[in-house]
């Protein structure tokens, strides 16, 4: 099988590999759709907290499985399966919560275990005792449920923050997280959604999906703006979804008192006076968010199945493994609102 495997910083070889052997407790998918998310970029880049090496990315994935061990139950060869991609054991007071992108000993698809960057995956026996694959809607194409996880990081995030009908929410950065989570709070009946975005092409965009107050991030006056959209009290909610540290500073002054603030988007570190990603990653007051919970995954599935949430247009660009730096690159240089690899 091909696969792109990350070797060092910059080091990504397309590699013929054997298949992958299946335990009697595990299960083999073949990728159908895998989409790259900044995190693959930044592992890419930087590496990541969580990424050992060699390591075979992708954690936003969709397949059809293709072997299931003697011993696995409820999953078939053929069967289209969308993956959550953490891996949490079940046991621990997180997990016990329902909290179990917590989890203490939490290991993630496409980090600690070889992802989606492959024509094969193997599913870890813990991940299927933990329902991590979930079967896609006939109405559904993988491409549309690959976006499944981060989708589900919005609804955690929003659960998490108690977002209410009538509220009204700051959204900075009209990537597909921003627009994600501009449609999940319209579903959730929030009044007014006004999203940030300094790129006039990303903002255009915005309001074609029917987002109706797009202001430009970078204008001096946007705070006065959101004020005045807001009768003078300023938003209920906001959720920067971007890692540029001036967009927090933004919606700290364009929230309400008594309002809330997501912190969604781990920020650059280079650019920060203290290491305030702890409460990204940590879920320390202010109101964390970090990924998110079977559960959450569940969910975001059911609303993409049944159409509530529609993400055709969001599916801006579609590649092949062998051009997964080039993907990487338009993510880098933001040149597609997402770019998803497919398999043929
Ligand atoms: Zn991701
Ligand atoms: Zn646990």
């Amino acid at each position: 099988m091909k696969a792109a495997i990350l070797e060092g910083r910059r080091k990504l070889k397309i590699r013929e590999l054997p298949l992958p052997r299946c335990g009697d407790d595990e299960a083999i998918i073949r990728v159908e759709a895998c989409g790259i998310c900044r995190t693959d970029l930044k592992c890419y880049e930087d590496g990541q907290r969580d990424l050992t090496l060699p390591r075979i990315l992708g954690h936003e994935l969709a397949g059809t499985v293709y072997v299931a061990g003697k011993k696995v139950k409820g999953v078939q060869p053929g069967m289209r399966v969308q993956v959550a991609p953490g891996l949490s054991c079940g046991a621990c007071r997180y997990c016990q919560q329902g909290r179990d992108n917590l989890c203490h000993e939490l290991k993630i698809v496409g980090f600690n275990y070889d992802g989606g960057f492959a024509q094969y995956m193997v599913v870890p026996a813990r991940g299927l005792e933990r329902g991590i694959l979930k079967e896609i809607a006939p109405s559904l194409s993988f491409a549309e449920a690959s976006l499944t996880e981060p989708l589900a990081c919005c609804i955690h995030m929003q659960e998490a923050l108690g977002l209410a009908p009538g509220e009204s929410i700051l959204i900075s950065g009209c990537g597909r997280l921003g627009i994600l989570n501009a449609k999940l709070a319209m579903l959730r009946g929030a009044e007014k959604v006004i999203l940030l975005e300094p790129a006039e092409q990303r903002r255009e965009l915005a309001s074609r999906l029917g987002m109706f107050y797009c202001l430009d991030g970078a204008n001096a006056n946007v705070v006065e703006e959101i004020r005045r959209l807001t009768g003078g009290q300023g938003v209920d909610l906001a959720i920067p979804c971007c890692p540029d540290p001036a967009a927090l500073e933004t919606s700290l002054q364009a929230l309400a008192k008594g309002g809330r603030l997501g912190f969604f988007s781990g920020l650059l570190p280079e650019k920060l006076p203290l290491n305030f990603n702890l409460i990204h990653y940590k879920e320390i007051t202010v109101i964390g968010g970090y990924g998110c919970t079977l559960k959450d995954n569940r969910a975001a599935l059911d609303l993409l199945a049944s159409g509530a949430i529609e993400v055709k247009e969001i599916l801006t660009r579609e590649i092949s493994l062998e051009e997964v730096e080039a993907g990487l690159s338009m993510i880098r240089e933001m040149a597609a609102l997402s770019v998803i690899i497919t398999f043929n």
